[in-house]
């Protein structure tokens, strides 16, 4: 990945990226947990509390093995190596996550999530994109958050999901995302012709954009396609 240092990091961004507290260690956002060895050069890192970092650290466990276990099928189809090794060493979460997999009357094979789980960490990834991208630290619940996996989108719900939308105005000087933007227009190639950032493929991509709301989408595993947005009107 393009490293992209951004102007207002000391500025706007105080303390623990979640919790505002003391910082003690740092963050990969996304959590390396979501890619595959060898890692993409210069990963996106900010600051963090050991305190959430461990927090967070069952629960994003939890969440891959579930989503490589849904991409591929179940427990014995997964083909990450990192995974297979985590439900090897966890049998527990093996076992809980071949409970939660049902096959319906139609041969599709569903899986029964833990919700709450699921969204803390796409709260937290959402979190973590929108202070990188756009300096934006944001700790208040969001108005809207979507999760769903990508194939069952209807094509025009797909359409609109895949299509970021155009910006009326430049992002905020010092972000980088304004960064982003130059070094497309001089046509280095930061981002995909899309506007998705890849972070490793088939494995992670995302934007995140501040208007009158910060949005962020983001899939993981070209599986789960995820929206967070803070700051839209509900009607
Ligand atoms: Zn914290």
């Amino acid at each position: 990945m393009e490293h992209l240092s951004s102007y207002a990091d000391d500025r706007l961004v105080v303390g623990c990226i979640y919790c505002h507290g003391d910082t003690d260690t740092r963050e990969h956002v996304p959590s390396r947990i979501l890619l595959d060895e060898p890692y993409p050069e210069n990963l996106p890192v900010l600051p963090a509390c050991a305190r959430c970092n461990q927090g967070f650290s069952l629960d994003e466990e939890y969440f891959a093995c579930l989503i490589e276990c849904a991409r591929t099928g179940g427990v014995d189809s997964v083909e990450r190596p990192k995974i297979r090794r985590i439900l090897q060493e966890s049998p527990s979460l093996a076992a809980r996550i071949t409970k939660a997999r049902t096959v319906a009357d139609d041969g599709e094979i569903v899986f029964k999530t833990e919700d709450d789980r699921v969204r803390r960490v796409v709260l937290k990834l959402a979190r973590g994109h929108a202070v990188y991208e756009l300096d934006e630290q944001k700790s208040e619940a969001p108005s809207h958050v979507m999760v769903v996996p990508l194939h069952t989108l209807a094509p025009h719900a797909r359409e609109h999901f895949e299509k970021p939308p155009t910006p009326s105005a430049w992002p905020e000087v010092g972000t980088r995302a304004l960064q982003r933007v130059a070094i497309s227009m001089v046509g280095t190639p930061a981002v995909l012709d899309s506007d998705w950032i890849e972070v490793q493929e088939g494995q992670y991509r995302y934007f995140a954009i501040a208007e009158d709301a910060v949005m962020v989408r983001f899939v993981v595993g070209e599986y789960l396609a995820c929206e967070v947005i803070w700051g839209l009107d509900e009607d």
